[in-house]
């Protein structure tokens, strides 16, 4: 088929992030890892692999704007001189790395503490994220890509779907001919991907709809023929819609949840995911957050839950 999965070390739970090789012309990669020497190393090893050499590299595509997969990007670009490409929409974001990580975090203390988690775990968190920037690094992209559009390559054409959701740029390289894809995170089989909560990428103020804009996403995705998708962690996916299913099924299945939680007492975000994860709910306080709102929109959306605001916090109530 001409590709290569070269499996890059991260320093996140996730564990590796799969960067791909087409060989073809341009010789391209896909996603480069996180910025750290290991990483370096082995995606050397596993691009000599293949008879090639990062020098090689003729264009870098990026799926989506997290550190762990853009993080070497510059670093192969100008060892390399290739072309940068990624979605239109999020140039600005990927050019301004440090301020957008600034925002990002910004945001993210603002909704933990309006949300119900306290000051002191609040700065915790933005502290730990404040390190693990040191992983990624700006891009400076020379190929924007719109939606609707394909990526020529000599032996294949690659149709750019803006897929958002688990981050606000995810991005689908579809090949329609060979009826397969490159899918970053926005599908991977063993886990379910987080709708992590972010800024807009047009730079307006507030946050992303993150799981409503991930079900959009999954949606369209859904309708796809395609037989095999290459994700950016764990292995290709070769039922994409009986997962799609499965994934669905289990936030029906948290949506429920999430309502019984608060047909017992009204209470915050915060508290919500405090009674589904426990102690997990205040070391990865954003993350579980970022679930609770993203079902807490839908809920709402359905008109089955309200907000209201009680000493600076929201709280939120069953009302069917
Ligand atoms: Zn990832």
């Amino acid at each position: 088929m001409g590709i290569h999965t070269m499996p890059v070390p991260t320093p996140f739970a996730v564990g590796r992030i799969n960067c791909y090789l087409i060989d073809t012309e341009p010789l391209t990669l896909i996603d480069a890892g996180p910025r750290s020497d290991q990483s370096l190393a082995e995606l050397d090893i596993h691009i000599n692999d293949t008879g090639h050499r990062v020098e090689d590299i003729e264009l870098i595509v990026a799926t989506h704007q997290h550190i762990d997969h853009i993080g070497l990007i510059k670093t192969v670009a100008e060892r390399s001189g290739a072309e940068v490409a990624a979605l239109d929409k999020s140039v600005d974001r990927l050019a301004t790395f440090a301020a957008g990580s600034d925002s990002e975090d910004d945001l993210a203390v603002s909704l933990m503490l309006r949300h119900g988690v306290s000051e002191d775990i609040a700065n915790a968190l933005r502290n730990l994220s404040d390190s693990y920037r040191q992983w990624g690094d700006a891009v400076e992209v020379t190929m924007p890509l719109t939606e609707g559009d394909h990526l020529e390559l000599a032996d294949r054409k690659l149709k750019i779907l803006h897929r958002p959701g688990h981050s606000p740029s995810d991005t689908v390289f579809w090949d329609e001919e060979r009826r397969m894809a490159f899918g970053g995170d926005h599908l991977l089989s063993h886990i379910s991907s987080n709708p992590l909560i972010s800024r807009p990428l047009d730079g307006s103020p507030g946050r992303t709809r993150s799981l409503v804009n991930y079900n959009a996403s999954m949606r369209e995705t859904q309708k796809m023929p395609i037989d095999l998708m290459l994700s950016g962690h764990g292995d290709p996916i070769t039922d994409h819609v009986g997962l799609i299913d499965k994934r669905f099924a289990s936030q029906e299945r948290r949506l429920e949840k999430i309502h019984g939680i608060l047909a017992e007492r009204p209470r915050t975000a915060h508290a919500v995911a405090e009674a589904i994860w426990g102690n997990v709910a205040v070391t990865q306080a954003f993350l579980t957050l970022s679930e609770v709102i993203g079902h807490l929109d839908i809920l709402m959306d359905d008109g089955r839950v309200a907000e209201r605001e009680e000493d600076d916090r929201l709280i939120y109530e069953v009302i069917e």
